[in-house]
């Protein structure tokens, strides 16, 4: 997924085989994932499914279909603006693996590009096949598929019994019970600061436990200049075919699981928090988010739903790194 991955469990039975053991078998779970999900791999299912320029249904894995369908039915909740079709205008925008442009393409470019997207050319069928009824439609699972890796490796640790863990993929965390000193897992929020991963601190600290997890989307890890100096997020607002504006700096989700709270993050960076708020209240009532906002001094304001868990005192936070280094999924 470009990206790196952390799991903290805290379990004095564990014996340094049993450690082993799990980390070949969280390594080979998330391998999987690889094999099916990431772009990056031209032997993926995904970038098969990309070079099918056709309308015959194609079989897929359960995984991928499952997250397919979730895909599915989170774009069609938020409206459209979580939309796992975008790669065309990911690409044109310079975040595709052909590197960057000079960040001005034509409004033709980007009309044609949006020609090949949108999440309702794209359909399973009754059989659980994946359908394109666009021959050049293609999917890009980089906005939820580190989210459901979460959620398939804490999984994973229930199943071998453990009950007090922190998982992180690329800064999408799930926590489950409390950590070594019996207390909630502590989540640090970044601060936004554009810019490579400093230490710019964090803006809030979530406890976090019981199951729950939080995702983090923002444009101050992945992004680029335009050759006018202009910051151009990864993030596409897909009415528009442009990188979401910047006002919206970050958005952090609470969520029951991490692949819901990973696409909403998503979501809500192109929504802000105008339609965002009002949306969350709407129809996920059961979501927490936090808005990072810009502000034209270049300090930050936030803004919340009225349950997003209060945060706790600073300090000994686990760090949640948002982002990543590596290329742009
Ligand atoms: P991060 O990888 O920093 O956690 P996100 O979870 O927000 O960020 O995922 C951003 C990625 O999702 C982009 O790199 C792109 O591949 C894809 N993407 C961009 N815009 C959208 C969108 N509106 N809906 C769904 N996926 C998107
Ligand atoms: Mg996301």
């Amino acid at each position: 997924m470009g990206t790196t991955y952390s799991i903290q469990v805290v379990d004095t039975r564990l014996s340094p085989a049993e450690r082993r053991e799990w980390h070949e078998e969280i390594d080979a779970l998330l391998e999987d994932l690889n094999r099916q999900m990431s772009v990056h791999r031209p032997d993926s299912e995904i970038s098969a499914f990309n070079r099918h320029a056709s309308m015959e249904p194609m079989e897929v894995s359960a995984g991928f279909r499952h997250v397919v369908a979730r895909a599915l039915e989170l774009a069609e909740r938020t409206g459209g603006a979580f939309d796992p079709t975008l790669g065309p205008l990911v690409r044109l925008w310079g975040f595709g693996p052909d590197g960057p442009g000079d960040g001005h393409p034509t409004p033709e470019a980007i009309a044609d590009a949006r020609r090949k997207t949108g999440y309702r050319h794209l359909s399973l069928t009754e059989d659980g096949r994946l359908m394109k009824h666009l021959p050049e439609l293609e999917l890009d699972l980089g906005g939820i598929a580190k989210g459901y890796g979460v959620d398939r490796v804490a999984d994973l640790l229930r199943a071998h019994g453990a009950t007090r863990f922190l998982v992180e993929i690329g800064g999408e965390v799930l926590a489950e019970g409390t950590n070594v000193r019996g207390e909630p897992w502590r989540i640090g929020v970044q601060r936004p600061v554009v810019g490579p991963a400093t230490d710019a601190g964090f803006q809030s600290i979530v406890p976090l436990t019981d199951g729950r997890a939080l995702a983090t989307s923002g444009d101050y890890r992945q992004f680029r200049h335009a050759t006018d100096g202009r910051i151009l997020s990864h993030i596409i607002a897909p009415r528009t075919g442009e990188p979401a504006g910047m006002a919206t700096a970050s958005v952090t989700v609470w969520a029951g699981d991490a692949l819901t709270a990973d696409a909403l993050a998503t979501a809500l960076v192109v929504l802000g928090p105008g339609e965002g708020l009002p949306l969350l209240a709407a129809s996920f009532p059961e979501v927490e988010a936090l808005f990072i906002l810009r502000r034209a001094d270049g300090a930050f304001d936030t803004t919340a739903t009225p349950g997003f868990p209060a945060p706790t005192s600073a300090g000994g936070a686990a760090r949640h790194e948002h982002g990543c280094p590596a290329p742009p999924h």
